[in-house]
């Protein structure tokens, strides 16, 4: 198995992993900062990486400062935590990046 799958294996795991229950959402410093973005949240960025994973969605640059503004303070890993679901958001955010710095994120 090569690294770059490895890398998307371990992202997809995750996000899959969350359940849509936004309780992150709020407690999101740069959400909070956004005055209400969803996307800047950390379950607005599991979503986009979903979709971008899926081809639902194609890349745009936009996407870029999502995964770069994240603080990786760790607030929604402890709320996701707490409620039960335990995804690896942080890295899950990280390998995004990762994939994003090798343009795996984007369409072909
Ligand atoms: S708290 Fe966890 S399961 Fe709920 S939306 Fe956020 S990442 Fe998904
Ligand atoms: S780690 Fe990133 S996504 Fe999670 S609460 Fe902090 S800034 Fe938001």
């Amino acid at each position: 198995m090569t690294e770059d799958k490895t890398v998307r294996e371990v992202v997809l795991k995750e996000v899959t992993k969350c359940r849509s229950c936004r309780f992150c959402v709020d407690v999101c410093p740069t959400f909070q900062a956004s005055e209400g973005v969803e996307s800047m949240s950390a379950y607005g960025r599991i979503q986009i990486l979903r979709y971008l994973l899926d081809g639902a969605l194609e890349f745009d640059d936009a996407f870029a400062y999502l995964f770069y503004s994240c603080l990786q303070c760790k607030r929604c890993e402890e709320v996701c935590r707490e409620k039960g679901q335990d995804v690896d958001i942080c890295n899950a955010i990280r390998l995004g990046r990762r994939m994003l710095a090798g343009g795996l994120l984007h369409k072909s």
